[in-house]
């Protein structure tokens, strides 16, 4: 993956950067020393690394603007972040940028449980949103795995989904409003705490834009009453295809679970091994939840096991208890972390209508026979959100490449039966130059002129998103 070299001129006045911003804010906020700054140097798209020219960690939104106003005025890059758990390189430094992040800025500014919101500072962790909320019985909804790291800033920026998203929806479904600062400094409110804010959606621009447009610092969220109960089933399969068959069908019938996952063979394998959540040795695996009262739980999961039943399964384990359910729960938290125990891999992400899971699972497998790179499944199977995770060896000359190209031609194949590049991890680093396979170059363009309004000098995260020679012209007309 190629990043533009850095701009010598913006290196060589490293002293001055750093010294300007030292005198607008507090001492502790700018660091510089490379030992400290090493630690900012990747995300967890860990193969690309660069430590970045200083870091930036502000405790307020007024601290975000001096910092953004001065990169501004100095033609300095800069680098949004939030807990740098981005598996698609959104948050990738580069030596000639300043990372600002809002790790610092983790406080709960209102819960407001008659209009069912809560407004917080972006650096909280998404799972401690729910942890404010639920003594009341209350829950934030969108789920990703990282939620106990990942910061409520980058679910925003990359409109981050999880397994609870098939009912309840992304990030984009569950954001009212954000306190925005722009690369000039000004500090935007958009949205708020009702539905369907006037004017322009600058919002639905906003969620999603992955750190192109500005820097979130406060959010409106949407919170929801815990419901009733909620009962886990586990289904093995013999194949990938049969598991895929049965969610297609599932979705058919209307039913719709609060969440279906699939696991393949080589992940159940590791998450046995890893955290030994009881898991048939089986083929293909399904995660199929279902919530509401227990009238509502029963006859969904009748609904749901009439048509598992069709598909000949190896398993059927409904949960009989909250120990139980949680164990179910337990392998599929746990198997990125399994897989990462037992090989480097990368954590792929795109979306294809669930009618083609089994078509292309069945390619993904021959794709794996053809590039000689193993590759194991886990997912989020009910949206049609795909994780293949290609595993590959990091010390091996050429065997990063290798991934890469295969993870393009898995990335080509979902656009091809009608999906999309990303479901929830973002464009990045990773898919910037397979932009070009989704979008035609006037599609292209009018996103880019998007950036060119919020950002006209290209400063924030430029060499991202965007395939590199379409923003070439923007980036190097950017004055030093
Ligand atoms: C083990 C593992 C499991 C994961 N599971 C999921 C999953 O289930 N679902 C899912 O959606 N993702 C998942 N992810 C990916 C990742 O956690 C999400 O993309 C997450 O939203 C990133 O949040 P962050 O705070 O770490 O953002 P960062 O990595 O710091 O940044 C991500 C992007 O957001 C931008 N950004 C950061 N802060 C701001 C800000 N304040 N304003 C504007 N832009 C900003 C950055 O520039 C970058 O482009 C997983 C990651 C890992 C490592």
């Amino acid at each position: 993956m190629e990043m533009p070299a850095p701009d010598q001129f913006t290196l060589s006045r490293k002293a001055e950067i750093v010294a300007r911003l030292r005198a607008a804010l507090p001492a502790d906020v700018v660091i510089d020393d490379p030992a400290e700054t090493r630690a900012y140097e990747c995300d967890a798209l860990s193969a690309y690394r660069c430590p970045p020219l200083a870091v930036v960690l502000p405790y307020s939104t007024e601290e975000v603007a001096t910092a953004l106003k001065i990169c501004n005025e100095m033609n300095v890059p800069v680098v949004p972040r939030g807990a740098g758990t981005s598996l698609a390189g959104g948050a990738l430094p580069t030596a000639d940028s300043v990372i600002i992040g809002v790790a610092r800025m983790n406080e709960v500014l209102e819960c407001d449980y008659k209009n069912r919101v809560i407004r917080v500072q972006t650096g909280r962790t998404n799972l401690s949103v729910t942890g404010a909320v639920e003594e009341d019985d209350f829950f934030y909804a969108p789920d990703p795995s990282s939620q106990l790291a990942c910061a409520i800033a980058g679910n925003i920026a990359m409109n981050s989904g999880g397994a609870h998203c098939l009912k309840y929806g992304v990030t984009s479904n569950n954001l009212m409003g954000v306190k925005l600062v722009t690369m000039q400094g000004d500090i935007l409110d958009i949205g708020g705490s009702h539905l369907d804010a006037d004017g322009l959606d600058l919002l639905g621009v906003i969620c999603g834009s992955e750190g192109q447009l500005g820097i979130v610092t406060e959010a409106t969220l949407r919170i929801l009453h815990k419901p009733e109960g909620a009962l886990p089933v586990l289904m093995g399969f013999e194949s990938n295809e049969v598991a895929g068959a049965c969610v297609s069908d599932i979705i058919r019938a209307g039913v719709l679970p609060v969440a279906i996952e699939f696991m393949d063979r080589p992940c159940i394998r590791a998450t046995e091994a890893f955290a030994g959540a009881g898991y048939p040795d089986c083929e293909a695996l399904l995660i199929v939840e279902v919530e509401g009262s227990d009238l509502e739980i029963e006859e969904q999961l009748d609904k749901i096991l009439d048509i598992a039943k069709t598909h000949n399964p190896v398993e059927l384990r409904r949960a009989s208890d909250a120990a139980e359910a949680g164990r179910i729960w337990l392998g599929r938290k746990s198997a990125f972390g399994a897989m990462g125990q037992i090989n480097d891999y990368m954590c792929l992400d795109g979306t294809i209508p669930v009618s083609q899971l089994p078509y292309v699972l069945r390619r993904i497998s021959e794709l794996s026979a053809e590039f000689g790179l193993d590759v194991g499944n886990v997912f989020h199977a009910g949206d049609g959100n795909m994780h293949p995770l290609i595993l590959y060896n990091a010390n091996k000359e050429g065997d990063l490449e290798k991934c890469e190209a295969f993870g393009a031609e898995i990335l080509k194949l979902c656009v091809e039966v009608g999906g999309c590049l990303t479901g929830e991890h973002g464009v990045g680093i990773e898919k910037r130059d397979l932009m070009s396979v989704q979008f035609s170059a006037l599609d292209l363009e009018a996103q880019m002129q998007i950036k060119d309004v919020f950002d006209p000098k290209w400063l924030l995260n430029a060499a991202k998103v965007f395939p590199l020679d379409a923003t070439q012209s923007r980036r190097d007309g950017c004055p030093k």
